[in-house]
């Protein structure tokens, strides 16, 4: 049943709720009086839009109260703080990034950043950290965290969180990043906006206002978590600008003790079985990238020819991908790989909001497409109106001379 209620007194009939109802849930029955079906989510958009106020929700349930969540006193809860993923004691770039964005975020709400570093043998982790910006690291180092686990790194953070109590939380949206920042907002029973594209801070709030595509990217959201502590965020790697490491920069370190021993975790790690073939989108320079122009499989070998005397690697859209024409690991856009090359060659791509979304912020696109009108030449530095069987192999054999390969 809807939480809609319509009072049919004061209703007129005028349809301004019917109008801006974004399910479809609100219509006028045989008397002009407007109904709500079982599709209404109670999101509130038709309120405001009545001109007599015949529309009205249930207050929402009491908070710490049956179905309600406890009161938090958001006074006690600063500090910006990002998760810093390393792998056998390598941080990846996309725990910079955070860095960087966590830097700008804390600056603006005037506060300090904080790095969390969990792992074995990382302590020079923790002091990358603090070259790339944080003025504290938080640093857990113990033979129990020495591959990621969920539920030992989940309970760390939590454990940290509700100590320190941070504002803004920020991790990478990568497989782990995603695994933890789900696992972590679920403890802590906060709000977690996944695959943001934007941070930014709201200067009369103070809120973290969270923007990612929404409704398969057709619009950008802007979410906010106004009542619970932290606001937590993941972000895909290369959205977000390397900052430059600054080694005279000097910061806090504080150890802290693991949550779990050995025997309470489930989960062990067996092995490590490096794949064959994978390719690295994300850290690739130079991405030669093809899409349904190719026309084939075998379509792809002047892609591949022109990347390799590139040394860069071979981007694809979703349509090569989904026609089995090439693995879905070389897929670049909302639904597979955000990639920041220097160089992206796109090829018989047209150039659709899902693919941009993935490959806009390059610092040098070049568009080869046999339709001039084609979306991808607006985004593009350098286009090429012809056939990309043409351009492609000249392309080649010019950069291989030049490059003297
Ligand atoms: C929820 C959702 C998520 C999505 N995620 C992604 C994603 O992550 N990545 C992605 O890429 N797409 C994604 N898509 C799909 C996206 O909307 C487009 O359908 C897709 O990007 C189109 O791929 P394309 O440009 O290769 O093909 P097309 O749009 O068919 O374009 C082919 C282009 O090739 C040109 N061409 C043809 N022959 C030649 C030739 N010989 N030489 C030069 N040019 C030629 C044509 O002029 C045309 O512009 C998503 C869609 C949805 C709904």
């Amino acid at each position: 049943m809807a939480l809609l209620e319509i009072n049919r007194d004061e209703c007129t009939g005028c349809a301004a709720c019917v109008e801006v109802c974004p399910f479809g849930s609100l219509r006028l029955d045989d008397e002009d009086i407007a109904v709500v079906d079982e599709t209404c989510t109670a999101c509130g958009a038709c309120l405001p839009e009545c001109p007599v106020e015949a529309l009205s929700l249930p207050p929402p349930p009491a908070r710490g109260g049956e179905g309600g969540v406890e009161e938090v006193d958001l006074s006690a809860y600063q500090g910006v703080w990002f998760w810093v993923e390393q792998f056998q004691g390598q941080a990846g770039s996309i725990s910079w990034e955070m860095a960087g964005k966590g830097r700008e975020l804390a600056d603006a709400l005037g506060t300090t950043l904080t790095a969390c570093v969990l792992g074995q043998g990382v302590e020079h982790v923790a002091q990358e950290a603090i070259c790339y910006g944080a003025d504290r690291v938080l640093l857990v180092d113990d033979p129990t965290l020495s591959v990621y686990r969920t539920d030992p790194y989940a309970a760390v953070l939590v454990d940290l969180v509700q100590r320190y109590k941070p504002e803004v939380f920020i991790l990478g949206a990568s497989t782990r990043g995603r695994d933890l920042a789900g696992s972590v907002a679920t403890k802590l029973r906060t709000g977690l906006t996944a695959d943001c594209t934007e941070l930014t801070i709201d200067p009369e709030t103070r809120l973290l206002r969270q923007t990612r595509p929404a409704f398969g990217g057709n619009i950008m959201a802007t979410i906010l978590c106004p009542h619970h502590r932290p606001q937590m965020a993941t972000v895909r790697h290369r959205v977000f600008e390397m900052p430059q490491m600054d080694t005279s920069r000097q910061g806090q370190l504080v150890r802290h003790r693991p949550i779990m021993g050995e025997g309470e975790i489930a989960s062990k790690v067996v092995d490590f079985i490096v794949q064959e073939g994978q390719v690295n989108l994300a850290d690739a320079q130079v991405i030669v990238a093809g899409g349904r122009g190719v026309g084939g499989p075998e379509g792809f070998a002047p892609i591949r020819e022109l990347a390799e005397v590139l040394g860069g690697a071979v981007g694809a859209s979703r349509s090569t991908v989904d026609a089995g024409w090439i693995p879905y690991a070389h897929q670049v856009g909302q639904t597979g790989r955000t990639v920041r090359p220097d160089l992206y060659v796109a090829c018989g791509i047209s150039g659709a909001i899902q693919h941009l979304a993935g490959m806009k912020t390059a610092s040098c696109i070049v568009a080869i497409n046999t339709d001039p009108e084609a979306p991808i030449f607006q985004v593009a530095h350098y286009g090429i109106v012809g056939d990309l069987f043409q351009v492609v192999p000249a392309l080649a054999q010019q950069f291989r001379q030049r490059l003297h390969k």
